[in-house]
């Protein structure tokens, strides 16, 4: 499949805050606290977590460890600016009431200078970020150019959109190979809700590009599209992403319809405004101005609207209606949405610090995201809740599991931290969650395999084939609590289809030390080629642990030629022809010291593809099977 062309995004250099303003005002401002938290009382109903009203600070909190830091980013994160991890502090805009919960929570919080505020309100061009309208050409382009691949759906349209202002569709990107018909596993994605968050619509771009790109060259990539639906809503809040382009720290949506038509703090956070336990908590404001404001009753916005319509037409409800019904281990779907940042794995509950009733499978998938992007796995409990979340809702409303991802360290990220850690750690994050997809609440206990190789990927029928790899029940992180592991008990392939497909059959691979009797073993089979037709099969490899869980599979592709076999016939097509030729010399000059050194193309076997080599294969030019 073809790449799409990246153009570079132009982003505006932003409208100035009023910071002169701000500065000038602080002198009085300090004074005015100074008051206040003499006689404070707790702030009243409609202000608890209200972070936008007039009376703010630019304050640096001090955290004594990342643990706390990460905590106060999860209950504060809409007055959070920036984060300096060397000297552990945040910077914040502030009302009062923050001081007090952050002061009251043992927190030093210490009034910024003038030098401490860097000039986060304009920003330089950000151009590995594709723009709303970039990000959609992209999508449409994908489900033009591969209609047997992608579609891309309308399912709603954004607060402008319905005020008939402009503003954008809410659109989903689906990705499944339809040759291969359902019903399948569903994952889905959001990103971008609040709007400010950079990195992750950009990832989920680099993902379906990703999926796209190595369909029928990477095993992996090819089954997770034949067997899954992966479904993507880049633009969650589209209107608002337009105002963070234009480098405003914009979160909520931009409805005009609360804190006044022009203001810059107006509008609902549609990650307060989900009908799961909505208002329940003191998590969310009810000041129209605030940056928690919660909209004036559940999914009242259209964007939040579009995101339930959408997680309830993809997963049947699958939890009974009660806060400690679980959902029970056959539950499918996963659902995640991508925030920044604080480098978090994160899990309902977040309305309470009491465990969901799924915590324990939820812990165990969340420690298995962590492996991969080594961010810290926990429930989405900080120093205090929030309610009417996205992922509340995913698994309260339908017991779907339900992740937030906090990505890297900075809202305005830089591309080469984008470029170099987000996309890396977290790519093999996303393509375990589609795998496991179809039974999340087992599958991430089992164990995982990889390092899949044959002694040869191209062989006649009737030859046989050594298949190896390793099963592994390790890759937890456990930075918070250790996960269980158990020795593997067994392993085994599959041909051309997976084991959950009615008529596949189960091949035995053994331990390649004699015995099963480790965390992590290497395991092998003879595969016996007789029988598989001629062509390209796609072999899928899974572990089992002593507890019985069977893990995620992992697949590698062998090709079976005639059984006419061909010196030179590279391409197993039955003839040497001049493609061929063209395959031997176009390794010409390598070694066997060269990292993707191939020996097959080293036909004398002396360590080099050479003359002799290109020769010796022009010599049987025009030979056929036959
Ligand atoms: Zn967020």
């Amino acid at each position: 499949m073809g790449r799409y062309m990246r153009r570079s995004p132009t982003l505006k250099r932003g409208n100035k805050r009023k910071w002169l303003t701000v500065m000038a005002s602080l002198a009085v401002i300090i004074i005015l606290l100074l008051g206040s938290l003499a006689g404070a009382d707790d702030g009243g109903e409609g202000d608890t977590m209200d972070g936008s009203t007039n009376d703010t600070v630019i304050v640096l909190v001090y955290y004594p460890d990342l643990d706390v830091g990460n905590k106060v980013f999860i209950s504060f994160e809409p007055w959070i600016w920036e984060t300096n991890y060397e000297e552990g502090y945040h910077l914040m805009k502030v009302s009062q009431r923050e001081i007090e919960l952050l002061t009251a929570a043992g927190l030093q919080v210490v009034v910024a200078d003038q030098q401490a505020l860097p000039a986060i309100e304009s920003i330089p061009n950000y151009p590995c970020y594709e723009t709303v309208e970039e990000t959609f050409a992209f999508a449409e382009g994908l489900a033009a150019n591969y209609p047997d691949f992608a579609t891309w759906t309308d399912v709603g349209d954004s607060w402008e959109k319905s005020a008939g202002l402009g503003g954008y569709d809410m659109r989903v990107l689906r990705l499944t190979n339809s040759a291969i018909p359902g019903p399948k596993p569903r994952f889905f994605a959001t990103s971008a809700i609040h709007a400010r968050e950079y990195t992750t619509a950009p990832l989920l771009v680099r993902f379906a590009q990703y999926l796209v790109d190595n369909y029928g060259t990477d095993a992996d990539a090819t089954w997770i599209l034949d067997y899954h639906e992966v479904h993507l809503m880049f633009h969650t809040n589209p209107d608002g992403r337009k105002k963070a382009e234009a480098g405003a720290l914009w979160r909520k949506n931009t409805s005009q319809n609360y804190c006044g038509a022009t203001s810059n703090n107006r509008g609902a956070d549609l990650n307060r405004n989900f009908t799961y336990r909505w208002d329940c908590c003191g998590g969310s404001s009810g000041n129209e101005c605030s940056q928690t404001y919660r909209g004036p009753s559940p999914a009242s916005e259209p964007e939040t609207q579009a995101v339930q319509n959408y997680l309830r037409s993809l997963f049947p409800d699958q939890r009974g209606p009660n806060d400690n019904d679980p959902a029970p281990a056959e539950a499918t779907g996963i659902y995640i949405d991508f925030h920044s940042y604080s480098n978090l794995v994160l899990w309902p509950w977040g309305y309470t610090g009491s465990p969901a009733p799924n915590e324990t499978q939820l812990q165990t998938l969340g420690r298995k995201f962590a492996y991969w992007n080594d961010y810290r796995p926990q429930q989405a409990i900080g120093l205090y809740v929030t309610d009417g979340a996205t992922t509340d809702f995913g698994y309260g409303d339908l017991g779907v599991a339900s992740y937030c991802f906090e990505l890297g360290t900075a809202f305005f990220q830089s591309c080469s931290y984008f470029e170099t850690t987000i996309v890396p750690a977290n790519l093999p994050a996303l393509i375990y969650a589609v795998k496991v997809a179809r039974t999340p609440y087992m599958t991430p206990a089992g164990p995982d395999a990889y390092n899949l190789s044959l002694s040869d990927d191209r062989v006649p029928v009737g030859s046989t084939v050594t298949l190896s790899g390793t099963v592994d029940d390790t890759r937890y992180d456990n930075q918070e609590g250790t996960e269980p592991t158990q020795n593997i008990a067994a392993a085994e392939y599959y041909v051309d289809t997976p084991p959950w497909v009615v008529g596949s059959t189960a091949m035995t691979m053994s331990a390649s030390d004699g015995g099963f009797d480790s965390r992590q073993e290497n395991v092998e089979a003879t595969i016996d080629t007789s029988g598989l037709s001629e062509g390209r099969h796609i072999i899928f490899v899974r572990g089992q642990d002593e507890n019985g869980d069977w893990g995620a599979c992992s697949a590698i592709f062998l090709t079976v030629s005639s059984t006419c076999v061909l010196f030179g016939d590279f391409d197993g097509n039955g003839q040497v022809e001049a493609a061929d030729i063209m395959e031997v010399a176009s390794r010409w000059r390598m070694t066997d010291q060269d990292a993707d050194w191939d020996a097959r193309y080293d036909v004398d076997g002396d360590g080099n593809t050479d003359v002799v080599d290109i020769m010796l294969v022009v010599a049987h030019w025009g030979e056929t099977c036959g």
